[in-house]
């Protein structure tokens, strides 16, 4: 407990500043505002010295329309600390922060937030704290080694999702944390926060030790999570950094000194890393079947497309896979997945076949053929391109001319 001048003062700067808060029309309809005066009212004092004050407050709520508006100056955060520094154990107890934990999901990250993926197996996870711009032109340039950019405003809430989520993804070893960390003179500080937990850990009662935020307690993680934390990453503190380049130089160095998949994760993985085996059965597409070739002379993709009775439907031709695959879905000459992955491929070897200047032999489509039974391409061989009026599903593997394949 402090000393009876202390409490006064702090009496007098919790009643200025939820005045002030009153004052401006702004905090009627904000969550710091109201979780503010309702935890305090919730206290011996918020009953006796403070009760008038917190009345008045109570007055002119407004419907919440935002959780924090993170103002340069917050009356409610400066009325809140000045109370925990009065009032260390009744403070220590009081719920200050509007925000509500959110509800976890299936998949990485487990907690839903303000962030990209970039890729899973990447080691290196940026926090770009109020600086929404750097997520977005991080996200955009997808830097080698990068797994996931996102924003932290909060000391307690958004502290504790990045742990979470961290913990879910064993390749995350490195944690980057630049950007604007608060414009607050008194607010939620999440970078000094986070710098603090690195350095000192937490208190008895899950507050990061030398943080200077406005609640820096983690609430929802144990300490076994933290501890777990600490030890899978490595912390590169940038706080105030926003030169994307510098920051993007910085993600490379750290993915290139990347100590490889941490071998304690505190939860298995819940991605499961799946083996696909070749494929056993392909079934044919009812709106029929490709003949795919690139045309040399003019450096063009052509796709031919027939009915499975064998009869030539139409031509498409253009200068790329994109082009190509894009015209024949909007036409709707694929009806299957896989017949459509299978177009892809071929359209991208054939593209590909064209810029290296080399053969094109259109693959037979994976998975268990049918048996053909006939060679109506004319190659004399088995190849599977269809008879009439039955098809098969393979193409012309036999064929080494640009024009020789179908599915
Ligand atoms: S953040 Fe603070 S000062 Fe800004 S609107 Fe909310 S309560 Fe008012």
């Amino acid at each position: 407990m402090a000393s009876a001048e202390h409490v006064v003062s702090a009496f007098h700067i919790i009643t200025t500043h939820i005045d002030e808060a009153i004052a401006a029309a702004k905090c009627h309809k904000c969550g710091c505002l109201q979780q503010t005066v309702e935890a305090l009212a919730g206290t011996e004092a918020g009953k006796g010295e403070l009760a008038p004050v917190l009345a008045r407050a109570k007055t002119i709520f407004e419907p919440k329309k935002y959780d924090c508006l993170g103002c340069p100056v917050c009356y409610p955060a400066i009325a809140a600390n000045a109370f925990v520094e009065a009032f260390p154990e009744a403070g220590a107890g009081l719920d200050l922060c509007p925000t509500e934990e959110p509800e976890g999901r299936q998949g990485w990250p487990p907690l839903p937030g303000d962030y990209s993926v970039v890729r899973y197996g990447a080691p290196v996870a940026v926090c770009a704290l109020n600086s929404e711009l750097l997520v977005k032109t991080l996200a955009e340039r997808k830097p080698e080694g990068l797994a996931v950019v996102g924003t932290m405003h909060t000391e307690n809430l958004g502290i504790e999702r990045v742990i979470k989520n961290t913990l879910a993804n064993p390749h995350i070893r490195c944690l980057l944390l630049c950007g604007e960390d608060t414009q607050q003179a008194v607010g939620h500080l999440p970078g000094q926060c986070f710098e603090s937990l690195f350095q000192n850990g937490l208190d008895e009662r899950s507050r990061i030790v030398g943080a200077r935020g406005r609640r820096p307690v983690l609430k929802n993680v144990s300490r076994e999570e933290v501890d777990a934390f600490l030890k899978q990453v490595e912390l590169i503190s940038m706080v105030g950094e926003q030169d994307a380049d510098i920051i993007t130089g910085q993600i490379q160095s750290c993915a290139e000194r990347n100590p490889g998949v941490y071998p304690h994760p505190f939860r298995e993985s819940q991605i499961e890393r799946i083996q696909a085996p070749e494929p056993k059965r392909l079934t044919l597409d009812k709106a029929g079947y490709f003949v795919v070739y690139p045309e040399m002379r003019s450096k063009r993709l052509v796709v031919e497309h027939y009915t499975n009775q064998g009869v030539l439907n139409c031509v498409l031709e253009g200068a790329s896979t994109g082009a190509l695959y894009s015209e024949a879905i909007e036409r709707q000459l694929v009806t299957r997945l896989d017949h459509a992955a299978y177009l892809g491929r071929e359209l991208a070897r054939a593209e590909q076949a064209i810029l290296a200047g080399a053969p094109f032999v259109q693959d037979a489509a994976p998975g268990e053929l049918l048996p053909a039974t006939s060679a109506p391409c004319g190659s004399g061989s088995s190849c599977g391109c269809p008879s009439t009026p039955k098809p098969a599903s393979s193409s012309c593997s036999s064929h080494d001319t640009e024009k020789a394949a179908c599915q």
